[in-house]
C-alpha cells in the first residue's frame, strides 16, 4: 500500500495542500497569530489573518514566510504541523511530502525548508523548484527539449523562470509581488489623503478595482481608514485610473526582470517562448489586465494559466501522482536515515 502523500505549495501569502487521489485539499493564508513575549500561538490560517492589523497590542498576527523564504523558522514549523495534521490526522502513518521552494533559494534555505516538513510528521521529504511546479499545475509540458516561461506573482515575491527539459535554464527571484503592490496603495492613500489604510484593505481595494491597464471604464471605489491629522475614521473615494496609475512601479519591476531573464535565454528557447506564449501563475496574475499589459511591453503573447493560485500546489500534486520521477534526480531527496 502507499504511504500517504501530500504536496506543500509552501507561499508567502497562502499555503495549499494537495492530497494525492484528493486533490487541494487544504487553501489558508500563511499567517500565524501569537502573542508578543511568550510566542504562544494563538491561531492559525484564515482565523489568524481576520486578526492582522485588529488585534490588541500583545497579539500579532505574524507572517513566517517572507520575500519566498522562512523568516521565522519556529513558527513556520509551527504552521506546518498544523496544516499538515489538518490534513494527516495525528494518526501513526507519516505521509511523504513533496514540498515547493523558490528557484534559487541557498542550501541552508533548502535545509531549512525539509527540516522543517521532517519536524512536521514527514516520513520523507522532497523539494521541488517552485517555477517547475508552477509549469507543471498550469499543464505545460517542460519534459520537451522546447523553451517555457513562467512568470510566478506571489505575495512576497516574482518568479520568473525558463523551464526546458525538466530543468530551469534561467531564473530569477525578485522580491516584488502583491505585497508590494499593496504597500504602493497605502503610501499612495498616505500621501495624497493623510489617510491610515490596513494592508487588507489595501490588498482588497487592489483585488476590487486594481488594474495593469488603464482601465477603459472608470470604476470609483470608498475607502475607510483614520485620518493622519484628526486621528479619525474617514472615508475618501478613489478611482480605477489612480490605482492602475499606484500599481505601475511595482509592475515594472516584474516586466524589468522578465526582460532580463528572456534576454539571459538561449535564441532556441527564446523562439520557443515567442511561439507558446509566456504563462502567468500565482496569485497576482489575477490582476485585471496584467497579461495584456505583459505582453505589450515584452512583445510576447502572456496569459494566465487556469487556475493561477492552485498551480504550484497541482504541480506537486502531479509529481506525486508520479513518484517515479522523484527517484530521477528531479528534485533533491532527502530519506530519513540519510
Ligand atoms: P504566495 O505564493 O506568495 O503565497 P499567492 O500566489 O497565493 O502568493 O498570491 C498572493 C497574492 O496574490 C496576494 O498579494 C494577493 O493580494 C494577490 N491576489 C489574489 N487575488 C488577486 C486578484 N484577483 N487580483 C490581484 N491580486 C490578487
Ligand atoms: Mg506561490
Amino acid at each position: 500500500m502507499w504511504n500517504k502523500r501530500i504536496g506543500i505549495d509552501l507561499g508567502t501569502a497562502t499555503t495549499l495542500i494537495y492530497v494525492h487521489g484528493k486533490g487541494i485539499v487544504l487553501n489558508e493564508p500563511s499567517v500565524v497569530a501569537i502573542t508578543k513575549g511568550t510566542n504562544k500561538v494563538l491561531a492559525i490560517g484564515r482565523e489568524a489573518r481576520e486578526m492582522i492589523g485588529k488585534t490588541p497590542e500583545y497579539i500579532v498576527a505574524h507572517r513566517p514566510l517572507k520575500d519566498g523564504v522562512i523568516d521565522d523558522y519556529d513558527i513556520t514549523r509551527k504552521m506546518l504541523t498544523y496544516f499538515i495534521q489538518r490534513v494527516c490526522g495525528k494518526g501513526i502513518i507519516k505521509p511523504d511530502i513533496v514540498i515547493c521552494i523558490p528557484s534559487g533559494g541557498t542550501e541552508v534555505e533548502k535545509r531549512a525548508v525539509l527540516d522543517a516538513a521532517y519536524h512536521a510528521g514527514a516520513r520523507k521529504a522532497y523539494l521541488i523548484e517552485e517555477p517547475m511546479a508552477a509549469a507543471l499545475g498550469a499543464g505545460l509540458d517542460i519534459s520537451e527539449p522546447s523553451g517555457s516561461l513562467v512568470i510566478d506573482i506571489g505575495g512576497g515575491t516574482t518568479d520568473i523562470a525558463v523551464l526546458s527539459l525538466g530543468g530551469v535554464v534561467v531564473s530569477q527571484t525578485v522580491r516584488v509581488g502583491g505585497d508590494k503592490m499593496d504597500d504602493h496603495l497605502v503610501r499612495h492613500l498616505r500621501k495624497k489623503f493623510n489617510l491610515m489604510i490596513g494592508e487588507r484593505t489595501a490588498e482588497v481595494l487592489k483585488i476590487e478595482i486594481g488594474a495593469a491597464m488603464l482601465p477603459d471604464e472608470e470604476v470609483t471605489a470608498r475607502v475607510k481608514g483614520r485620518d493622519l491629522v484628526s486621528g479619525l475614521p474617514k472615508a475618501i473615494s478613489i478611482t480605477s485610473t489612480e490605482i492602475y496609475k499606484c500599481l505601475s512601479e511595482p509592475l515594472s519591476a516584474i516586466v524589468d526582470a522578465a526582460r532580463i531573464v528572456l534576454e539571459h535565454t538561449p535564441p532556441e528557447l527564446a523562439a520557443d517562448i515567442g511561439e507558446k506564449g509566456i504563462c502567468l501563475t500565482g496569485g497576482g496574475a489575477l490582476l485585471r489586465g496584467l497579461d495584456e499589459m505583459i505582453t505589450k511591453a515584452l512583445g510576447t503573447p502572456a496569459y494566465v494559466a487556469e487556475e493561477p493560485v492552485s498551480c504550484v500546489a497541482l504541480g506537486a500534486g502531479k509529481v506525486l501522482d508520479n513518484l517515479k520521477s522523484l527517484r530521477d534526480g528531479f528534485l533533491y531527496t532527502k530519506g530519513r536515515n540519510g
